[in-house]
């Protein structure tokens, strides 16, 4: 049987996943990506939207789904919780899309391990996303201007850890320039899609 498979776009905060990801969905007609949704107690920012960009939960509501067994992976990072639902890839695929996770990089390491002891591994097309420099990194959370100095530091001691992880992805794509990094990720999808085939 033809197992459906799983784009999992992972990196450090800040490394640009979210840019790259707008422009794949600008022109996605042939690769039909949907974004997986995931849970968070994270507070919303300024224009996200509960249901698209996050399903944003209380913490009890939160421990309520791990208990539940609803998560295939699940992570606490910068104080909050962030999870990706069993339900939410197979409604994608129910739908007949293929499901885009956007998430860190421990969380897709537990979903490769997930898939490995399956003996699936084959239906994952795992990206790791890198910045330029760990410089250009700190720039572009700074700009971005949502987190105080404390957070910013967090992150870029959290960067350096996930960044040694990179090896364990099928791909790593720089993101130097995001219109060429998503390009590039758009070859590698239509690749490993046509591999399947
Ligand atoms: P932010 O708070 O900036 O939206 O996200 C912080 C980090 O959490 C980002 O690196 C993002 O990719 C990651 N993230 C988002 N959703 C999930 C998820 O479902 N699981 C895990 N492990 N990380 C996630």
């Amino acid at each position: 049987m033809k197992k459906d498979k799983l784009v999992i776009l992972a990196g450090p905060s800040g490394v640009g996943k979210g840019t790259i990801e707008k422009i794949l969905f600008e022109d996605n007609s042939e690769m039909k990506l949907k974004l997986s949704c995931s849970v968070t107690t994270r507070k919303p920012r300024e224009g996200e939207v509960d249901g698209v960009h996050y399903y944003f939960v209380s913490k009890e509501e939160f421990e309520k789904k791990i208990k539940n067994n609803e998560f295939i992976e699940w992570n606490s990072h910068f104080n909050n919780f962030y999870g990706t639902l069993y339900s939410e890839i197979e409604n994608i695929n129910k739908q007949g899309f293929l499901p885009l996770l956007e998430i860190e990089t421990n969380g897709a390491l537990n979903i490769m391990k997930y898939y490995e002891e399956k003996n699936e591994s084959s239906c994952l097309i795992s990206i790791f996303i890198t910045p330029p420099s760990l410089q250009e990194l700190k720039n572009r959370i700074n700009n971005r201007a949502t987190e105080t100095e404390k957070e910013i530091k967090i992150r870029i001691d959290k960067a350096k850890e996930e960044l040694k992880e990179k090896d364990k992805f099928l791909y790593s794509v720089i993101n130097d320039d995001a219109h060429i990094a998503a390009n590039e990720i758009k070859k590698i999808i239509f690749k490993e899609l046509k591999n399947n085939d």
